[in-house]
């Protein structure tokens, strides 16, 4: 028999699940850990809630979490109630499939005053994660600036450009849609430190500002390169480029209609951010020029208007305690998911803040061929047994799937109309509607 645990309940960690369960069938078991009480991991707190249909990924992984060998110890923060060391005592294999939660910081001036979020934070606050549901942006002001030109940018400007009837199926929280109505932006900026050739958007994502009821994508025309150099790019860039060329048609009389603007200001690296009286104005820029596909500053600098400001340019890991970490990628010192035979890592922990859900299938799969080489039949540990027993010492108060489903039947009943689910967003209600 082997035991696995893994740390992490998101795409990542059941995909983990899902490839043990295909590998050892009923010779192994497999104990999958959260922090949270709730499962899903990004599917729950980082996937937008407008797209729906991407979360819908879940119904695999609770197939998953409800096979024989497999079971959802939530609730469990390692590290804490539990050391890794101590895992490792009583399982074959710790794997930690625990993403990239921590924004990664600018490092520059002014960035520590109110009403500047980064994406883990506002992401997480839109979509009811405990631990950032009460940041309380300010929306009631006109400027917003996003910084980054990746698909949480997007994510982000979208969500707060949309009407209440637009965001009417989506399961973002109810202190989220009361801060959107009171909103007055008019104009959200996304910053690019780099060009239109080099942007991380993807076409689906990019098309989607295209049909918002109240916003409008404006691109400068004299920001895009002569058409002709499209062809070097890769098709799903070139896609996106060509988005970006219809933004710059749109004509003024449809800019008109709409009282959100939201406009691509590219070839401009964040320097500053200015802040009057403890709130803050606005973010100084230096434009660039790009050399070798790399932002280079002119020296000329401006500022544009901003009451609120997010950063959305990618994420870190969070290191534990006598795990080897890599500072510099923010993630995991590893090879090929394995950190040291009996402790690995799989999806973001492992390989950064990058791809797609799917990325992590693949992922989960490779790292399970990790494990099998390492342990062989398993080295007779007590997995799960043996962790029961350290819980009920600890007087740890677990949270199963079976009371997960409970919770989610809970979230459901208290939908908004049209809308999924409205979910807890605090631990203390999450583990109180098990009952
Ligand atoms: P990302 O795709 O890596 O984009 C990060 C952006 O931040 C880039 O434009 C980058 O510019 C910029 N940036 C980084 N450091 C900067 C700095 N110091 N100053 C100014 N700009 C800086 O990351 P992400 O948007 O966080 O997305 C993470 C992953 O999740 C991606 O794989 C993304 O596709 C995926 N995702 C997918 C969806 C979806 O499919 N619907 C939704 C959300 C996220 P440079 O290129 O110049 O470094």
């Amino acid at each position: 028999m082997r035991h696995i645990a893994i740390i992490g309940s998101g795409p990542a960690g059941y995909y983990t699940a899902e490839a043990a369960g295909k590998q050892w069938e009923d010779d192994a078991r497999v104990d999958v850990f959260d922090k949270l009480p709730v499962p899903y991991g990004l599917i729950r707190t980082g996937v937008a809630p407008d797209h729906q249909s991407i979360k819908g990924v879940a119904r695999r992984y609770e197939k998953t979490a409800l096979s024989d060998n497999v079971r959802f110890v939530g609730n469990v923060t390692v590290g804490e109630d539990v050391s890794v060391a101590e895992l490792q005592d009583l399982y074959d294999a710790v794997v930690f499939a625990t993403g990239a939660p921590e924004d990664r910081s600018l490092g520059l001036e002014g960035e520590d005053a109110a009403n500047i979020f980064g994406s883990a934070a506002f992401v997480g606050w839109y979509n009811g994660h405990p631990e950032f549901a009460s940041i309380d942006p300010d929306l009631s002001k006109r400027h917003a600036v996003v910084i980054g030109m990746g698909n949480v940018a997007l994510d982000v400007a979208r969500i707060l450009s949309k009407t209440e009837a637009e965001l009417a199926g989506s399961d973002i929280v109810e202190h989220a849609l009361a801060m959107l109505r009171g909103s007055n932006l008019e104009t959200i900026t996304i910053l690019g430190r780099r060009g239109p050739h080099q942007i991380m958007m993807t076409p689906k994502e990019l098309g989607e500002l295209m049909h918002l009821d109240r916003a409008s994508p404006r691109v400068d025309g004299d920001d895009l390169p002569p058409v002709d150099d499209d062809a070097i790019l890769e098709p799903g860039l070139r896609k996106s480029v060509t988005l970006l060329r219809d933004f710059a048609a749109i004509p003024e009389s449809i800019h008109g209609e709409k009282a959100i603007a939201i406009e691509f200001d590219f070839f401009a690296n964040p320097v500053r951010f200015i802040s009057e009286g403890g709130r803050l104005t606005g973010v100084e820029v230096e434009r660039t020029t790009i050399e070798k596909g790399r932002a280079t500053g002119t020296g000329e600098t401006y500022v544009v208007p901003a009451d609120v400001a997010v950063t959305c340019i990618g994420y870190r890991s969070s290191a534990i305690d006598g795990v080897p970490f890599d500072e510099r990628q923010g993630r995991f010192a590893n090879d090929e998911g394995r950190i040291l035979p009996g402790l690995y890592c799989v999806g973001w922990a492992k390989r950064g803040p990058t791809g797609t859900i799917g990325t992590n299938r693949p992922d989960g799969y490779g790292v399970i061929e990790k494990v099998a080489e390492d342990i062989g039949q398993g080295g007779r540990k007590r997995g799960r047994e043996g962790f029961d027993e350290l819980a009920r010492d600890r007087g740890l108060d677990i949270v199963t799937f079976r009371d997960w489903q409970k919770i989610e039947e809970a979230e459901a009943a208290a939908a908004r109309e049209g809308a999924p689910r409205e979910k807890f967003v605090d631990i203390e209600s999450m583990i109180a509607a098990r009952k």
